[in-house]
């Protein structure tokens, strides 16, 4: 999949979006699904900013065995019907390899999260899928270990891949979560033919934080941007910190699109 290889870039498609350099894609949801009725409101919250892709966690990646896991595939039918009634794609996270199946029945793109980016028997299953895949960088994994991980879903024959910076931990952490790596965007864009988008909410940790990273994200040249929101962030299920309000979101979709059109 090297550029050698790959001159051309590579646009992932799905039903209502072209995910690519030319144009600025937004995904934006819940960091979980939590019910029915909420992912519905964060649907039509992400659909107003002008996402189209709405997240949404049914199977949850936790640090601790103890917080919350997910709905499973009850989120996913929730999350699906959501993003129908609104016209957006869905982007989920699928934690396992005997869940690329079922998550696939309702999912338009496959997220594999930041733990799981050296999942190589969970890599190798969705590269026989025909299911786009955004892979996110591990938190400690080199530019070398994404473009690896890159390749073993293209090996499968699933080339439908985008490629998300979503902030590497370095030796500070008390005032950020993770360190944003600016510089992968250009690199990754450089050295392989996939979209590369930035995550600026794990990245930053901090609601705050979300905006400026994102926009340097954008200047930086990313093909979108992942964003967590919510309307009650202090009642979130997870990852509440780090959500943006749906106006929030609004302000820095506008904000974003304005620096895009200028690079
Ligand atoms: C998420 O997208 O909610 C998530 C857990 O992300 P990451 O894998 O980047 O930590
Ligand atoms: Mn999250």
């Amino acid at each position: 999949s090297s550029r050698a290889l790959h001159p051309e870039d590579i646009v992932v498609k799905t039903a209502h979006s072209q995910i690519d350099h030319q144009s600025l894609t937004l995904m934006a949801g819940p960091c979980s699904v939590e019910s029915k009725e909420h992912v519905f409101l964060m649907a039509e919250a992400a659909k107003k900013a002008g996402a189209t892709v709405l997240r949404g966690g049914a199977f949850k990646p936790r640090t601790s065995p103890y917080s919350f896991q997910g709905l499973g595939e009850e989120g996913l039918k929730y999350l699906r019907e959501a993003a129908d009634a609104f016209d957006l794609d869905v982007v989920t996270e699928v934690m396992d390899e005997s869940h690329v199946d079922l998550v696939g029945q309702y999912t338009d793109i496959f997220q594999i999260g930041a733990r799981n980016m050296q999942n190589f028997s969970l890599l190798k299953a969705v590269g026989q899928t025909q299911i786009p895949v955004m892979l996110k960088r591990g938190m400690s994994a080199t530019i070398d270990d994404i473009l690896n991980a890159a390749e073993y879903i293209a090996a499968g024959g699933n080339q439908q891949i985008i490629l998300v910076e979503r902030g590497i931990r370095t030796f500070d952490n008390k005032y950020t979560r993770n360190t944003l790596d600016v510089g992968a965007v250009p690199v990754l864009r450089a050295l392989s033919p996939y979209p590369v988008m930035v995550d600026p909410s794990h990245a930053a940790g901090y609601e705050s934080l979300v905006g400026p990273e994102a926009l340097a994200g954008v200047a930086a040249g990313a093909a979108g941007l992942i964003i967590e929101i919510h309307d009650h962030p202090d009642q979130a299920f997870s990852d509440g910190p780090q959500a943006l309000l749906p106006k929030q979101l609004e302000e820095l979709a506008n904000q974003s699109r304005a620096i895009h059109s200028i690079i």
